[in-house]
């Protein structure tokens, strides 16, 4: 006689049909770690996963462009765009969610450099977290280092700027976040930064205003106490028109 106790699963079988983007949030919630549109959750994801979540993205694109009622078996146009979106999404526009921070060597500040040195502009290319609609950009960094001052290459600023700007953004909170790795990384005596951008979701629906921009600002350390040293800063950046 068969009794009942008999019939277990073994778990990767009780595995096989959550979907990928499931196991990843419970790893986030079992570590407590937050998980708002720009934050980076690449150390909770395993390897092989990203492929899985490409297919899961691409299906539920497929069921946003039938609800569209978007005929992609007929129309030869759309017929990969499910695929080509999730793939965008994941490896391109919102990878910085998903890959590690690049890394970058920092070397000790032999020169003892402590002049103002201004990097920039670097082109930023994000999207709102409210539409998904693209922000595109520049910023200038202007960093005030001391002799304590980690020095990392011109490149690498940008290499950090992609990093978080490749997530669903807030104008406001990006340039915060790349000020507090910014600073992070090098320690510096007192770090600004400047972005300009302008927001699609303005231009493309909404008011449609094609010409408006917004301009943000962080300073840190010295760039906060000295209003001479901010004013050098800005009056090297280029002038913004307006
Ligand atoms: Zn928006």
């Amino acid at each position: 006689m068969l009794m009942k106790s008999q019939i277990t699963m073994n778990p990767s079988d009780v595995d096989e049909g959550t979907p990928v983007s499931v196991k990843i949030r419970e790893r986030l919630l079992a570590a407590r770690k937050r998980f708002h549109a720009n934050d980076n959750i690449a150390d909770f994801i395993e390897p092989g996963e990203m492929e899985q979540l490409l297919d899961e993205v691409e299906d539920k694109m497929k069921g946003v462009l039938s609800s569209l009622v978007i005929d992609t078996e007929h129309d030869h146009n759309t017929d990969k765009t499910a695929r080509r979106v999730a793939k965008m999404y994941l490896k391109e526009v919102f990878n910085g969610r998903y890959v590690s921070a690049p890394t970058i060597t920092e070397f000790p500040n032999a020169e003892h450099l402590n002049e103002l040195m201004i990097v920039g502009p670097i082109t930023v290319r994000s999207a709102c977290s409210h539409h998904l609609c693209p922000i595109i950009g520049q910023i200038w960094i202007g960093v005030l280092p001391n002799e304590h001052t980690n020095v990392i290459g011109l490149s690498k600023y940008a290499r950090l700027a992609e990093w978080v700007m490749g997530r669903p953004q807030i104008q406001e909170e990006a340039v915060v976040q790349l000020a507090d790795l910014i600073q992070q990384k090098t320690q510096p005596d007192g770090l600004a930064i400047v972005m300009e951008a302008s927001h699609f979701c303005m231009g493309w629906r909404g008011v449609k205003d094609m010409d408006s921009k917004m301009i943000n600002s962080v300073m840190r350390g010295s760039f906060l106490k000295d209003p001479n040293l901010r004013r050098e800063f800005l009056s090297l950046i280029p002038k913004k028109e307006g």
